[in-house]
């Protein structure tokens, strides 16, 4: 089938991976559209799955959404306390915060600064979660969970790399643990539920397969989940904000208000937080925007390379 396929580069405020900028391809579908976005350094069978998802987008309906806003939180990068209060209090209306801690160059001190402001700007009826991407040793959490206790933590996420580790700190403390990096770079995502390491699953539609992948996986592991993005342009973030409205339960904001961190989007209104909630609504990308983010002809030519070994891949494994 011939698909009609938009290389895309936005530019973004943040700098992430130590790159300034989020690239992928549109597909576009009989349905509607889909984002394919794989970072940078994966390599064709961990970018499999995120095709798979995008493909979903494009050619399937999702499902039924049994909500039709989805609560989201905001995200604070390793920045210094005032950067962080003015994330906090920008306004985009989110009560819960997310908090990245155990940065590489960074303290204790400098984390419990940070989540102490945000706290601080949060007031005592917000809620705030901290995610360390397992940067963490089993004694360095164990540590640092008892100095950030007194901000009253909803939960840590990844703190630890392996999924052992993060058992053993799940054992340690009281406050609930998080899984991501375990779940959706694992080779059995189910080893988390098995091993009783996390109290809370991280999920993210594209490295994951799909909505419908994720619901699956939702229903097996039996825990809470979190619909995270993988930092996408609105068409991608359409397809988390699908899935969260389709799960039967959801207790937790979800961190899927990251188009903040772009400064262009591929639709004419993006899918942002308003009084911290992201609306459920199909997205339409815009023809100006989208010529206005083609990269180079280099950078095209990569990316139709990366797609088309990927959809072999994808056969090869569906066949
Ligand atoms: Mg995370």
């Amino acid at each position: 089938m011939v698909r009609q396929l938009d290389v895309f580069t936005l530019p973004m405020n943040v700098s992430f991976r130590r790159v300034g900028r989020r690239q992928g391809v549109l597909i576009h579908g009989h349905v509607g559209v889909g984002e394919f976005s794989p970072f940078e350094e994966y390599d064709d069978d961990e970018s499999t799955a995120w095709l798979a998802a995008a493909l979903e987008a494009a050619d399937l309906e999702f499902p039924s959404p049994v909500r039709d806003a989805v609560a989201v939180n905001c995200t604070i990068p390793a920045v210094g306390p005032e950067r962080a209060t003015e994330i906090v209090t920008a306004p985009h209306g989110c009560r819960t915060a997310k908090v990245k801690v155990a940065e590489p160059g960074q303290t204790l001190d400098d984390d419990v600064a940070r989540v102490g402001a945000v706290r601080q700007a949060l007031g005592p009826s917000g809620r705030l979660r901290v995610d360390a991407n397992g940067g963490w040793t089993v004694a360095a959490a164990v540590e640092a969970i008892a100095a950030l206790a007194e901000f009253d933590l909803e939960y840590v996420e990844q703190p630890t790399r392996s999924v052992e580790e993060l058992r053993e700190v799940r054992r340690s403390v009281d406050i609930p643990i998080a899984a991501d990096e375990s779940i959706r770079r694992a080779a059995d995502p189910m080893r988390v539920k098995l091993l009783e390491a996390a109290d809370i699953a991280v999920l993210k539609v594209q490295p994951l397969g799909g909505v419908r992948a994720c619901l699956r996986l939702a229903e097996q592991i039996d825990m809470p989940v979190v619909v995270s993005s993988a930092l996408e342009s609105s068409v991608g973030i359409a397809a988390g904000v699908a899935l969260a409205a389709a799960l039967p339960d959801l207790p937790y904001a979800c961190g899927l208000a990251t188009t903040s961190m772009l400064t262009r989007d591929l639709v004419a209104e993006p899918l942002r937080a308003v009084d911290g909630h992201i609306a459920v609504r199909t997205v339409v990308p815009d023809a100006r925007l989208l010529a206005g983010s083609w990269p180079d002809r280099a950078t095209e030519r990569h990316w139709l390379d990366r797609f088309a070994r990927c959809e072999r891949l994808l056969k090869d494994r569906r066949r």
